[in-house]
């Protein structure tokens, strides 16, 4: 029997060692996903076979002696806006469903040729917009730790399916918190590398300046093995960073932060925090500065500002990328008749195909690209990302990372934000910042809240210094222990299925 509550680090190790094999750990992950999965909806598409077949192949490299990649064999989720071969790719919406990419991602290939198993593709918010995987066309997910509450979004599939142990490993995509805000709800590790860290080639754009793809974990030095495999220079993304990425697993692997200049970031925290969140929050820095880091405050004012301009530029870069869903080159097609006009069929698929969040923020984006407004609301939403900027340069010229929560709150309930956007989009206050800016953040899990509910912090990192997110991470991790998981463990495990 494959445990499936093993970190993919000691998957892998296990597979080295001949303990067992690919075959058998990728069949117990399978396993898992029919009898769990119904309940939580976190994949959209399963490929049994394809996995079955992909992990059969590194057994019979390992068996011929091959030296394999470190996480050779370990069976890992694929947000489903990263294009994938052989699997559709439908980014959560009705635009793209049914949809086979005709190449793949760069970061899906890196998976292939590090003998990642890929098991199917996830759940996601239509096109990465949400912060609840609720705006899904293709029915909400639900969170593992409560069923009647958010797995986070917008990729709320990867985590609830790597903290629901459907699948040791995931990767996600992060524009303004899609990583690292379900990581906080699910108890997951969760990692926005750098902008330009890891490669956006084949990862279908929301909007293009912001989006970063990354790890989605259980333990710390996964993050960082996943992070490796799938980071550093691609000449196919123009925004790539042509330089190698800081060491990690080892960061990852040192557990201590002695020296460590750490700033609380001051904007965050106060109304409209849970008490439980800031509990959890506080006792991580009791930890921190106990483990030898010198904890300050640091003042980032212009982070008070980062949301708004965040819900202008992005929608501003999402109406040009999503332009292409036009209904005449590929996608869906309503309207086709005979009867109608190409604009028409455009206009008829555009309000049959896009659900009510996207169709908003076309709207609002549309208009605030619009000749007239465009330096009344573009221009001055890009002249707070420089002032964030601005902010986090000053803060790194005092501290080596930055702490805040991860997002205000705990996992809240199904269908509660979905009539308040602003409430759904102030999930994404404390992440949106590095997004905005460019630099590294990841969320770690700090144990849980009086009702049982995960809690994050969040650390953010200079650019191109993402070995301080795994640092910290690996220090914190040690020091709180992984005991809290032992509820879901019990129950969901242990029952077998979550029903
Ligand atoms: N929740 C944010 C939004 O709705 C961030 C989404 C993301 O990171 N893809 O835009």
């Amino acid at each position: 029997m494959v445990d499936v509550t093993l970190a993919a680090s000691e998957l892998a190790e296990l597979m080295r060692q001949g303990e067992v094999t690919s075959e058998e750990v990728t069949a117990a992950h399978l396993e898992r996903i029919e009898a769990v999965d119904p309940g939580l909806n976190a994949f959209l598409a399963v490929d049994a076979d394809g996995a079955l077949a992909q992990a059969r192949d590194v057994d019979r490299r390992r068996a011929q002696g091959e030296q394999l990649p470190p996480l050779a064999g370990v069976p890992i989720a694929v947000k489903d806006n990263f294009c994938t071969r052989g699997m559709p790719t439908t980014c959560g919406s009705r635009m793209l469903e049914g949809w086979h990419p005709p190449y793949e991602a760069t970061v899906v290939e890196r998976l292939r040729a590090g003998g990642l198993v890929i098991l199917g593709k996830t759940n996601m918010d239509e096109f990465a917009m949400g912060s609840s995987t609720e705006t899904s066309a293709f029915g909400p997910t639900r969170n593992p730790w409560d069923r009647d509450r958010i797995p986070g979004g917008s990729g709320g599939g990867s985590s609830a399916a790597v903290a629901g142990y459907l699948a040791p490993l995931a990767v996600g995509s992060d524009t303004g918190g899609s990583i690292r805000q379900p990581g906080a709800v699910t108890g997951t590790v969760g990692v926005k590398p750098t902008y330009g860290g890891v490669s956006r080639y084949g990862v279908v754009a929301m909007a293009s300046s912001l989006d970063q793809p990354g790890p989605v974990t259980r333990t710390v030095l996964d993050a960082a093995l996943l992070h490796e495999v799938i980071g550093g220079h691609d000449p196919r993304d123009s925004t790539s960073i042509a330089q190698p990425l800081p060491p990690l697993a080892d960061a990852a692997r040192r557990r201590e932060v002695a020296g460590l200049k750490i700033g609380v970031v001051r904007e965050f925290g106060g109304e409209g925090y849970d008490a439980d969140v800031e509990a959890r929050f506080h006792e991580a820095v009791d930890l921190l500065r106990q483990g030898g880091a010198e904890v300050t405050e640091v003042s980032c004012p212009n982070f008070d500002y980062a949301l708004s301009a965040y819900y202008l530029i992005m929608p501003a870069e999402l109406s040009s990328n999503l332009a292409r869903f036009d209904a005449m080159r590929y996608g869906l097609r309503l309207g086709d008749d005979g009867a109608h006009s190409a604009e028409e069929v455009t206009s008829i698929t555009r309000g049959g195909g896009f659900g009510r969040e996207a169709k908003r923020r076309l709207i609002i984006g549309t208009y605030a690209l619009s000749s007239g407004y465009h330096d009344q609301y573009y221009g001055s939403a890009q002249k707070v990302r420089t002032l964030v900027a601005q902010d986090f340069e000053a803060a790194f010229g005092e501290v080596d990372v930055l702490i805040s929560p991860t997002t205000p709150t705990v996992a809240f309930r199904l269908g509660e934000r979905m009539s308040d956007p602003m409430a759904m989009y102030k999930a994404d206050l404390c992440t949106i910042p590095s997004n905005l800016a460019g630099n590294a953040s990841a969320s770690f899990p700090v144990g849980l809240s009086g009702e049982g509910l995960p809690v994050g912090i969040q650390v953010i990192a200079p650019p191109m210094a993402d070995d301080r997110l795994y640092r910290v991470g690996g220090f914190l991790e040690d020091a709180i222990g992984t005991g809290w998981r032992a509820p879901l463990v019990e129950r969901i495990v242990g029952e077998g299925a979550a029903k």
